[in-house]
């Protein structure tokens, strides 16, 4: 360490208390990177690696990027999973004597970012704090970016389950862990496998109560309890305190930012389990992860980065109270109805800005002029949103109407304040707006001025003396001076100070002189130091405005999401759900939200659906392949999650009673990268279904019992089905349930609530044309060989096939549909001819046996055996 630098030896301090993260480390106009973290930057961000005397014999690896552009990289190296340190000078070099001083200001994470650069406009950034304590959990979500943190506590048998679906729910990007979770292989394997995030463990030190009390006092005050809803004795606060800690080490400040506390019960949502979100393409699609194609992307007409959020998350948690769902729906109505209304609404919510995220930056301090002039230009529009809402005279808009809050203050603030052509940084200065402060037009127009200054000074100074030949002149020594000529010297005042005899006459300073003498050498440097301290102080009085604009944003991102689905509505033709309490799902004209705008141009087939808890439980539909036994399921699905989600839906008429969950078992998702057989994972999922359906769920089941042999396969079908329809058996829910096997269309009539249906073909020839048409009744055939053709199979083999079928249908004409008989089946479960052991035991009267009688009686039975 001796033989090291000054500042090589200072950065290898720094280092070594951030030894996990990549340091940039701040020298001049860059960010420096030394050693390993060099040689990892170059690599990464395709830096040239260069060296840096340090002492040392050997030169350190060295590579840098300009401090101006830094956010770029630092995006890029946490994309990768790596963590920044940002290392600042914390004095002005010029002043510095010495070493500067240099300090960590900011540890960037990819769960507390807050850039626009390195964040997703219409995508929440979430860092997760879980705390697992046996069968309990308390978890955090939270989203530095807008301030908001939305936790829960949870209680299950199994908890990893529960846990992972909240998970899914909110797909943080970074997650802090206690150690007992480590103890929980299935939650943290499932992190590693699934969720692209990072992951940092707390030490169990961290959770202290006394640590975790005074945390959260900190944060929300004494009486955290009431002002968060964490609950005094729940699990939550370890988790939303070791949050706290953690933005206090990586932020250093702005955590204060963090307010919105958002208590939520799982029982408040649809319960979606994550195979269920990717086979609904609720967000993303199954095969790609885009957004095209996906349920987002057809109601996404939102206009604002704030609506975009809301919409995802709205999405993604969808409603089970009828009250609350028909609340949205009746504003989605009106705007519907209302169309000029809409377009004006439309048109203001262009104009504004991410107010949640700006105002983080704006606590945290990091706000550029440039954005705080939006700031004020959002403003402007408030009160044009305002009328737009109100003029709906809809008692849900007017509601929304009230919340938003003009701001006249704060735009008149900034508007007096900031400069409207205020660059985006504030190191050149040109931020603060003319006649806002008196020193800073001084200092401006002495900057701009020099000349004129001096020279009016000069007019004045002569005036005021007397002495017509009175100058002001400058040198290296002495700065600026009056110099007079000897034969007026008895004119001079005596304030003047003597500095400097020549032949011809004599060189003066006055204190006049050596102020502006001062302010015109530094008044570049001064003007900068001042315009910044006046923003910060800006940004201040506005960070103390945070529920105000807070408020007000959220009232703005609901109106652009009700906008946003009144909007797709009208375009599209949906019709507005009858939500209420019932148990039916009762659909005329569906359509697949998704498939009808991809097919746009040609047509897509609209069916209708009538599923209830009594006599249309369990619809089993059959049909060939690519008949549209998928798309017809899911469309089902995603009607009934669009109305509670608050959402118009695509079809002539609905009804939908409100569900708690929607299950899918849908092929596509069979992880065999994972090492698990395609009927494990079948089997899997179908457990998990039956153990966490309820009669109020819909289950979808596209093919069950596939990845098995024909008997093996369509005996777990047709028991599934039973306990699922049957609610003597089991659950009684309504269920959607696709199959190949014919044979499960004998349920109709056995199982009480199980309806046949198809979806028709026409078959003339060989060929075949799907009609996309549900109807009732059992398919008539599989055409297998007929879709084979119609996929390209050359005519040869389709020829062929059909010869072998019809052997083999010679041969066998039983195989064909009766592959298996049920009724043998029931037969040999509840054998017609008792057997001796029953007769015997039908006739015993246990009552009136002694010990002994009873023990010759076991004897004589098991003799039968
Ligand atoms: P299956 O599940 O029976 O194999 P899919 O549901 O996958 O069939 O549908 C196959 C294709 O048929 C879909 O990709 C879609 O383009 C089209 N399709 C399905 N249903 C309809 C419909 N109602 N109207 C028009 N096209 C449809």
């Amino acid at each position: 360490m001796a033989e090291l630098s000054p500042m090589m030896q200072q950065y290898l301090e720094i280092k070594n208390q951030h030894k996990d993260e990549i340091l940039f480390y701040r020298i001049g106009d860059f960010y420096e990177m030394f050693f390993d973290d060099a040689v990892t930057a170059s690599r990464e961000l395709d830096l040239t690696l260069t060296g840096k005397q340090c002492g040392l014999a050997e030169r350190a690896p060295m590579c840098g990027v300009p401090f101006h552009s830094y956010e770029g990289y630092v995006a890029r190296l946490i994309a990768k999973g790596y963590k920044v340190a940002i290392c600042e000078q914390v004095e002005d070099p010029a002043k510095a004597k010495g070493l500067v001083k240099r300090d960590i200001i900011r540890v960037v994470t990819p769960g507390t970012v807050i850039e626009s650069s390195m964040l997703q406009d219409d995508r929440n950034n979430y860092i997760a704090s879980l705390y697992l304590k046996g069968k309990k959990a308390g978890l955090c979500f939270a989203d530095v970016s807008t301030g908001t943190a939305h936790i829960t506590e949870l209680t299950a048998d199994k908890i990893a389950p529960a846990v992972i679906t909240e998970l899914c729910r909110y797909h943080p990007s970074e997650v802090l862990l206690n150690p007992g979770l480590l103890d929980c292989r299935e939650v943290t394997a499932y992190i590693k496998k699934n969720m692209n995030c990072s992951v940092e463990l707390v030490e169990d030190e961290r959770y202290a109560p006394g640590l975790v009390a005074s945390a959260l006092e900190e944060q929300f005050g004494r009486d955290w309890p009431q002002t968060t809803g964490i609950a005094a004795e729940g699990l939550v606060r370890f988790a939303m305190a070791a949050l706290l800690e953690y933005l206090h080490d990586t932020q250093i400040k702005g955590v204060e930012r963090l307010k919105t506390v958002i208590t939520y019960n799982e029982a408040q949502f649809m319960r979606l389990s994550p195979v269920t979100r990717a086979n609904l393409e609720l967000t993303e699609t199954l095969r790609g992860r885009e957004k095209r194609g996906t349920l987002l992307w057809v109601l996404d007409k939102t206009s604002t980065a704030m609506g975009k959020r809301m919409l995802r998350s709205w999405i993604e948690q969808p409603l089970i109270s009828s009250p609350l769902i028909n609340h949205r729906l009746n504003a989605v109505e009106a705007l519907v109805r209302q169309t000029m209304v809409r377009g004006d609404l439309t048109e203001e919510l262009h104009y504004i800005a991410d107010l949640e995220r700006l105002m983080t930056r704006t606590v945290y301090g990091s706000a550029t002029p440039k954005e705080i002039y939006t700031l004020a230009q959002t403003c402007d529009r408030l009160p044009g949103l305002r009328k737009q809402a109100e003029g709906c005279s809809c008692p849900e808009l007017s509601e929304l109407a009230a919340s938003i809050d003009p701001l006249e203050d704060i735009k008149a603030r900034i508007y007096a304040a900031v400069d409207p052509d205020a660059p985006s940084t504030l190191k050149d200065g040109g931020v603060i707006a003319k006649g806002y402060h008196a020193e800073v037009d001084e200092l401006r127009s002495i900057r701009d001025n020099t000349k004129g200054v001096l020279a009016q000074l000069e007019a004045r100074l002569r005036q005021e003396t007397g002495i017509p030949k009175l100058k002001i002149g400058y040198n290296h020594v002495f700065g600026y001076f009056i110099e007079v000529s000897n034969s007026y010297k008895n004119l001079v005042p005596e304030t003047y100070i003597r500095k400097q005899t020549l032949t011809s006459g004599e060189r003066y300073i006055t204190q006049e002189l050596k102020e502006l003498e001062s302010k015109i050498l530094g008044a570049h440097e001064r003007l900068i130091s001042l315009e910044r301290r006046l923003f910060d102080e800006l940004l201040e009085s506005i960070g103390a405005q945070l529920d105000r604009i807070q408020r007000t944003a959220n009232a703005i991102a609901q109106l652009d999401v009700l906008a946003a689905l009144a909007q797709v509505a009208a375009e599209n033709n949906y019709c507005r759900p009858m939500v209420d309490d019932s148990d039916v799902l009762t659909i005329t004209e569906g359509r697949h939200p998704v498939v009808e705008q991809v097919l746009k141009g040609s047509m897509f087939v609209p069916n209708d659906t009538t599923l209830n808890c009594t006599t249309d439980r369990c619809l089993i539909i059959t049909g060939p392949n690519m008949a549209g036994k998928s798309t017809y399921m899911r469309q089902n699905a995603l009607i009934a999650l669009m109305a509670q989600i608050g959402s118009f839906v695509p079809a002539a008429s609905c009804h939908v009673g409100v569900v708690d969950a929607i299950f899918t078992r849908i092929g596509a998702s069979d992880d065999l990268a994972a090492g698990q057989s395609t009927f494990m994972v079948e089997m899997t999922e179908v457990a998990e279904i039956l153990k966490n359906a309820t009669a109020k769920s819909l289950v979808v089941l596209d093919e069950i019992g596939r990845g098995t042999s024909t008997f093996d396969g369509m005996s777990i079908a047709r028991a599934v089905v039973e306990h699922i329809a049957d609610p003597a058996k089991g659950l009684g829910c309504k269920t959607l349930f696709a199959t190949h096997y014919h044979e499960l269309t004998e349920l109709e009539g056995t199982v009480e609530g199980v309806k046949n249906y198809n979806i028709a073909v026409k078959k003339r020839g060989e060929d075949i044309t799907f009609l996309r048409r549900i109807v009732r009744g059992p398919a008539d055939d599989s055409y297998g060989i007929e879709v084979a053709k119609l996929a390209g199979l050359p005519g040869s083999v389709t020829r062929r096939a059909h010869e072998v079928l019809r052997t083999l249908e010679a041969s066998a004409p039983k195989n064909k549909v009766e592959q298996m008989d049920f009724d043998a089946l029931q037969e040999y479960n509840s054998p017609a001819v008792p057997s001796e052991m029953m007769e015997k035991l039908e006739t015993v009267d246990v009552e009136t046996l002694t010990p002994i009688e009873a023990l010759n009686f076991l004897y004589e039975l098991k003799k039968t055996l």
